[in-house]
């Protein structure tokens, strides 16, 4: 007999419901693990509010902690009981971006992967197929609490996407948006040494978040003109022709039209830009300030857990608190709403 299990299933924009679906069976290489919670992510706000990545019938959730409920038989390392988190890449192994070392680049990522493709974490059961630790599993350290340990993965595209930006000791940064992600680009900008990190925000409760966890300076854009606060704090940044602000860094993590032009009149001549934020469509750049400029332009995508999970553990990069709500699964369609409320919610859970 199948066994069954409670997940919340996508049908369509705006549209979750809770189903029975089939507990994922798993074969002799996979690790089955009991959801203790999911967060939101920005990515599965994208596909609930339009249908993008993502299919009728998925059940989203990528950003999870549980205990491992079975371990298959050629597992190494896994017990049952063991506290993990988890994200299955699944990518195709024989692309030229597989068999290049870029298995980011695979044209398959997003067909084959944890809640995008495969049944995904907003569900009592997820499953990890060819779970291999350090690799698409991880084990939670004790002094990580739950709400910590499911924000693993947004910390881990935070601190890729500063790494990718090259912070340097002496840089001045600015984060264009501060909800999960942001904020932990603003913290892994202060470790890497950034003299100077600014965040800009329509949030109330982003900013003051922001603030709290050690942002320099931030700008709040409803009452405020950020490239004007930008030269006033950065200073003024000639380039040919025109001046814009000096910062040495920008990383764009709100995703709209407005901070997405910011980002080229913020960066100095030379500078860098890391995207990071899905924005809702395509948007056009002022390619003048590429071509006179100069700016590095980096997309950012994915993370290292190992390295986020120790920045969790130290208490170099601190996240329990951005942790705001926590529903049942029965509520997901709630979850979502108040994930969407920006004055209101920084990270939601979903707990099975
Ligand atoms: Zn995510
Ligand atoms: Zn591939």
């Amino acid at each position: 007999m199948t066994r069954e299990m409670r997940a919340a299933v996508f049908k369509g924009p705006y549209d979750i419901e809770i189903e029975m679906v089939p507990v994922p069976v798993i074969g002799p290489r996979d690790v089955l693990i009991r959801v203790t919670q999911s967060g939101i992510c920005g990515s599965d706000l994208h596909s609930y509010k339009t249908g993008f990545y993502i299919s009728q019938q998925q059940v989203m959730g990528h950003e999870f902690v549980g205990l491992i409920a079975e371990v298959g038989a050629a597992v190494d390392g896994l017990a049952e009981g063991d506290r993990v988190t988890g994200f299955y890449a699944g990518v195709c192994g024989e692309c030229f971006w597989c068999t290049t070392g870029q298995m980011i680049l695979c044209p398959a990522l997003f067909t084959n992967s944890t809640g995008y493709g495969l049944p995904g974490a907003f569900a009592e059961f997820v499953a990890i197929p060819s779970a291999v630790i350090g690799q698409n599993i991880w084990r939670i350290p004790d002094a990580i609490d739950d709400d910590t340990a499911a924000t693993s993965e947004p910390v881990a595209v935070a601190l890729n996407a500063v790494v990718a930006a090259g912070i340097k000791p002496g840089d001045s940064v600015v984060i264009l948006g501060a909800g999960m992600i942001g904020n932990a680009c603003m913290q892994a900008a202060k470790n890497a040494g950034a003299s100077r990190v600014g965040v800009v925000e329509v949030s109330t409760s982003r900013l003051e978040a922001a603030r709290r966890h050690g942002a320099d300076i931030v700008c709040d854009a409803r009452n405020n003109v950020p490239l004007d606060w930008a030269k006033d704090n950065f200073g003024v940044g000639a380039y040919h022709f025109h001046e814009g602000a000096m910062v040495d860094v920008v990383i764009e993590c709100a995703g709209s039209p407005a901070t997405i032009s910011l980002a080229f009149e913020m960066v100095r001549a030379g500078g860098s830009i890391a995207f990071v934020a899905l924005p809702k469509g395509p948007e056009l750049i002022d390619i003048s300030k590429i071509v006179h400029k100069l700016p590095r332009i980096l997309g950012s995508l994915g993370g290292d857990f190992d390295l986020a999970i120790d920045s969790l553990s130290s208490g170099a990069i601190h996240t329990s608190d951005l942790v705001t709500h926590h529903f049942s699964l029965e509520d997901a369609n709630a979850a979502f709403a108040a994930q969407l409320d920006v004055e209101g919610a920084m990270k939601v859970m979903i707990k099975p």
